[in-house]
Order: structure tokens, then C-alpha cells, then sequence
């Protein structure tokens, strides 16, 4: 059973259909029965069981610390991003939360919170995001800009340690490749958009973006 969430975001979250708790298509499992020393590891040193490779964790499992959020700045964030891009469920949170490093993967399968953003924000302009910096000015946060999360040095990570709001800045409703000069090969592109949603609009006028193997370019951003 692949998806267990309950966030009321995840039809946002789901960006692709790949798994968020590891690599690749859901409805792909990685045998262990036939992988007896590869399980052992995972329980002897990583306290893991085997099951978690399989299906992810439940929020209800998880224990979140509450976001730090003030009321009056998320309100100014709704009325920058609207209601609906504005998120601050636990789940949501932890989503945003790790990307595809090894650590990551393994915070992912026991669903062991840590380096939460205290809000997820999707912009869709830039006029948005200016908006939102210009909040900085009486509220002091952190932004983490969030692309494709393939990241495996914890660049999407937020540290904790002080009492800044963090504020994850998710890029993928900003996606489109605006325009492509075929003399030039010069593309305006915006930061959300992945490798494919490229390659694809790069095709379409004879061009290609030359990402070839793409392994992290099937998931990664422009951005990041
Ligand atoms: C299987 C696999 C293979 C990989 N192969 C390679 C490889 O061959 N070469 C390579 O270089 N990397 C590789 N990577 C690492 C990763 O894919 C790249 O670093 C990729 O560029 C990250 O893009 P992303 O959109 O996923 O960024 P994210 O993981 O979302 O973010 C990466 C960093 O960029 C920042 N960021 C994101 N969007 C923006 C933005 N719009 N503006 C400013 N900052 C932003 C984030 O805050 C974070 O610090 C691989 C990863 C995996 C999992």
C-alpha cells in the first residue's frame, strides 16, 4: 500500500508519481525476501524493519514539533499566496523536509522528524515571491527554496537551532519554460520546471537539453 497519507495537500505533494519515501515508481517493491542480508543490515545497524522499504510510515506514527508559525504572519502569507497555497500540516512539513541522500531515505522510511520547515508555501509568479520578502522586513524567517528535492547533500533541509520562522518556498507551480530562442538556444525558463517538462518543450522545436543519462534530471529542477 503505497500512500499513506493524510495530508489535505497531497494532491499538491504528489507531484509526480514517484515514490516520496525513495526512488521510483510506487507500485515497485524491492524483494527482501530473496535479500536476506540486505534486511539484516537493515535492522541490525539502521533499526529498521524490512517492511518500511516497502510501504511508508503513517503520520499518526510521527511526532511533530509544533510549527512556530505567528498567527498574523501566516495570514499575510495567505493573502500573498492564497489559502490554498499555504501549508502547515505536519505532513506537508516533513515532506518538505529531506531529499534523496541516504540519511534522507532512511528519516524517510522510519518517519523520524527533524529539520521541519515551519510553513510550506507554493508561489505561481515572481510578483509573489517579491511580496514575500518584502514581509522580511517586519518579520524576520528563513527561506528554503524547494525544487525536485533530489538533493543528497540536505539542501532542502531546515536547520533548527534558532527561533526564525523557516519557510519552505516550493517551486513546482512555477514550471513553464516561458521562451526559446532557436537562434541564440538561449531558454527562459522558470525554476520549477523538471528535466522532462524541458527536454519535452526543448524537442518540440528540434532542440535538446543533452541531460543524458538523467537519472536525478527525471525528478530535479531548473532551480536546483
Ligand atoms: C539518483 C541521483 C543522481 C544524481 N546525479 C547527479 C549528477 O549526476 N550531477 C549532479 O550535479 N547532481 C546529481 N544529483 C543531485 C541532485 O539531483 C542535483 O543536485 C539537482 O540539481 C538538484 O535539483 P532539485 O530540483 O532536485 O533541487 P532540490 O533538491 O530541491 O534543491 C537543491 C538545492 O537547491 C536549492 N534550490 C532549489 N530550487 C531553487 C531555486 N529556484 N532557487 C535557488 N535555490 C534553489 C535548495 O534549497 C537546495 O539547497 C543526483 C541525485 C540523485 C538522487
Amino acid at each position: 500500500m503505497p500512500n499513506t497519507l493524510s495530508s489535505p495537500s497531497q494532491q499538491v505533494v504528489h507531484r509526480l508519481n514517484v515514490k516520496w519515501w525513495g526512488w521510483g515508481d510506487p507500485s515497485k517493491s524491492y524483494d527482501l525476501e530473496n535479500h536476506k542480508t540486505f534486511l539484516k543490515f537493515l535492522q541490525d545497524r539502521l533499526h529498521c524493519s524490512g517492511d518500511v522499504v516497502q510501504q511508508p510510515v503513517t503520520v499518526d506514527s510521527m511526532k511533530f514539533s509544533p510549527a512556530k508559525a505567528d498567527a498574523a504572519f501566516v495570514q499575510s502569507l495567505i493573502g500573498i499566496f492564497g489559502v490554498e497555497n499555504v501549508h502547515l500540516d505536519d505532513m506537508d512539513r516533513f515532506l518538505h523536509s529531506f531529499g534523496k541522500g541516504y540519511l534522507d531515505l532512511i528519516r524517510a522510511w522510519k518517519g523520524t522528524p527533524e529539520g521541519l520547515p515551519d510553513v510550506v508555501v507554493y508561489p505561481a509568479n515572481e510578483a509573489q515571491i517579491t511580496r514575500l520578502f518584502d514581509l522580511s522586513t517586519k518579520w524576520g524567517f528563513v527561506v528554503v527554496p524547494y525544487g525536485g528535492a533530489t538533493t543528497v547533500v540536505r539542501g532542502v533541509s531546515a536547520r533548527t537551532g534558532d527561533n526564525k520562522v523557516v519557510l519552505c518556498l516550493d517551486f513546482r507551480l512555477m514550471n513553464q519554460v516561458l521562451n526559446i530562442d532557436e537562434k541564440s538556444f538561449l531558454a527562459e525558463v522558470q525554476p520549477g520546471c523538471l528535466g522532462p517538462e524541458l527536454e519535452r518543450a526543448l524537442n518540440s522545436v528540434g532542440l535538446t537539453l543533452g541531460h543524458f543519462p538523467n537519472h536525478s534530471s527525471s525528478q530535479a529542477s531548473v532551480g536546483g
